[in-house]
């Protein structure tokens, strides 16, 4: 069988300044139509095709009635320098599932556009972390991500009984499509699962069956995160609502005791409840060693815990499986709700970066956060004993219900809440609430009352070397190792050293600053933490 027929050509949104492909007169806005005479599917085949040293690239430029042809000459495994605008350049593939407590059919009208794609691709999957059902996977898939290992990928379960998988997903194909998931296992693809638990669908006796299934099953699985659904008020759904406090508590007991036979079973605990069965619960969050190096930390699995512990100074506290291997690598945004948190050719440079840390003549600090967030993060702030930083919770109004998450908060909401603000403080506002710079409900930072520092939020690993040494850090990122340096000279030095020596560099960022910069900022009142760049190689 041939391969799907490309129907878009990559086109180039961003050169970096003096790379290879601005000195080869690369421009933003041109189409690659081929590179090295190929036309690649997606951005996996397109990183894999920039690698090499000589590319001869065919090139639409707007303006011109016939296509360039643009020769790039670069060392091996130097990045080509440019940006393009989409991770997939065939065809996303969409869900064809209708579950219950599907988010994407609870939001009204006028959301920001990529919200209502719904994709159930692989490759977003092994890109960006998202989560696939794999009712549209097929032989041929398998055999692409056998032979390009494309490892880790992420699977919704939800239900190993095929009958309640296909009720839940409403999906004929939910029956059956899990036998993929045993394939993967068995060529030792690692694969982290996922249950969005639905009281009075699939919680209690289901629950136990799932976990049954996945022991009996899939015992291979890397984790399985057990979070709980979302309902808005605009769902229409009258079989969803949220869990009661008894039903979260019954979740975290229920998984805490499935660890246990995991644990006894396997060697590992294998599943985990969300963070937020233990707030709805109002319960204290499990010890952070019984996270195991917090695999799903970016799917809210002890991101409390890891928080706390990276700011307690463990430098092991993070630096479990980030999701997605490319999530971090120079090349596309992802179409879907895991796609790039600000706007392009903001990356990186959002906040100024200062000198000062919060001491003296500085203005003081709020930090903008959902009503979850508020109550992980005020022990925290408590701890610094300063009373010029402060919380700021925002309550999800524009959605309702059991919506308390950071990362749902609205443009709308944060507007009602910093109109009531002083001018003249700090906003600080967690980044995962934007995708491409906008929030859920379109608006933009710049449409708030207030000017807001736009600020990582889930980025405990790069706590860990920080507090030992402020010079510089080694995290493992992905399968290769993120260093850090404190001057941008520094990093340019250590780039050319890396060519050097044969290393793949895979990106270089610039320092953007995160919430947890200013905590270790503040807490150390030493001046300045200040990054000049970080540089990942492989
Ligand atoms: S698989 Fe995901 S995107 Fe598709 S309907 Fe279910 S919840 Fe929605």
């Amino acid at each position: 069988m041939s391969a799907p027929r490309v129907t878009t050509a990559p086109k180039v949104v961003a050169v970096t300044e003096s790379s290879p492909a601005a000195l080869s007169g690369l421009r933003s806005g041109d189409e690659l139509l081929s590179l090295n005479g190929r036309s690649p599917r997606d951005v996996i085949e397109y990183s894999l095709l920039v690698d090499e040293p000589e590319l001869d690239l065919v090139v639409r430029r707007r303006g011109l009635s016939e296509p360039l042809v643009v020769a790039v000459r670069k060392e091996p495994g130097e990045p080509l320098g440019i940006e393009v605008s989409s991770a997939v350049f065939d065809r996303v593939r969409t869900c064809d599932n209708h579950c219950e407590f599907c988010f994407i059919h609870q939001l009204p009208k006028g959301m920001r556009r990529s919200l209502s794609m719904k994709d159930d691709d692989y490759r977003l999957s092994f890109l960006y972390g998202n989560f696939t059902t794999l009712t549209r996977f097929t032989e041929m898939d398998l055999e692409r991500v056998l032979t390009e290992r494309l490892s880790p990928l992420f699977v919704s379960i939800h239900a190993t009984d095929p009958d309640v998988r296909a009720g839940l997903l409403r999906n004929r194909r939910g029956a059956t499509s899990l036998r993929w998931l045993g394939a993967l296992l068995d060529a030792d693809i690692e694969v982290h699962g996922q249950i969005v638990v639905c009281p009075g669908r699939n919680d209690g006796a289901v629950l136990e069956d799932t976990l049954a299934g996945v022991l009996d099953r899939y015992p291979g699985l890397a984790t399985v995160a057990c979070v709980p659904l979302g309902v808005s008020t605009f769902s229409h759904e009258d079989a969803m609502r949220p869990h009661s406090v008894a039903e979260a508590a019954a979740v975290c007991d229920l998984v805490e005791r499935w660890q246990q036979v995991f644990l006894e079973s396997v060697g590992r605990r294998m599943v985990f409840a969300a963070d937020e069965y233990y707030l709805m619960a109002e319960r204290p969050f499990p010890p952070a060693a019984t996270y195991e190096g917090f695999p799903q930390h970016e799917n809210g699995l002890g991101m409390a815990r890891a928080f706390e512990a990276a700011f307690g100074g463990d430098e092991h506290a993070a630096l479990g499986v980030r999701p997605g291997f490319f999530a971090a690598v120079d090349g596309a945004p992802a179409a879907g709700y895991r796609a790039p948190r600000l706007a392009p050719g903001t990356a990186g440079c959002d906040v100024p970066q200062t000198d000062s840390g919060g001491t003296d003549g500085t203005p003081p600090i709020a930090i903008l956060t959902g009503e979850y967030g508020a109550r992980v993060l005020a022990p925290l702030v408590d701890s610094l004993g300063r009373d010029d930083i402060r919380l700021v919770p925002v309550v999800n109004h524009f959605f309702g219900g059991n919506i308390g998450v950071s990362g749902l908060l609205t443009g709308t909401d944060l507007t009602a809440v910093l109109a009531g603000e002083p001018e003249g403080h700090r906003y600080l506002l967690p980044d995962s609430c934007l995708s491409e710079g906008r929030f859920l409900d379109d608006l933009t930072t710049a449409d708030l009352p207030r000017a807001v520092e736009v600020v990582a939020e889930n980025v405990g690993e790069e706590l860990g070397k920080q507090l030992a040494q402020k010079a510089s850090r080694a995290i493992p990122k992905g399968d290769g190792l993120a260093l850090t340096f404190l001057e941008e000279a520094q990093a340019d030095a250590a780039v050319a050293e890396l060519f050097k020596a044969g290393a793949r560099v895979v990106e270089i960022t610039r320092h953007r600053e995160t919430l947890e910069d200013l905590f270790m900022r503040v807490a150390a009142e030493s001046g300045p933490a200040s990054v000049g760049g970080q540089v990942q190689i492989a």
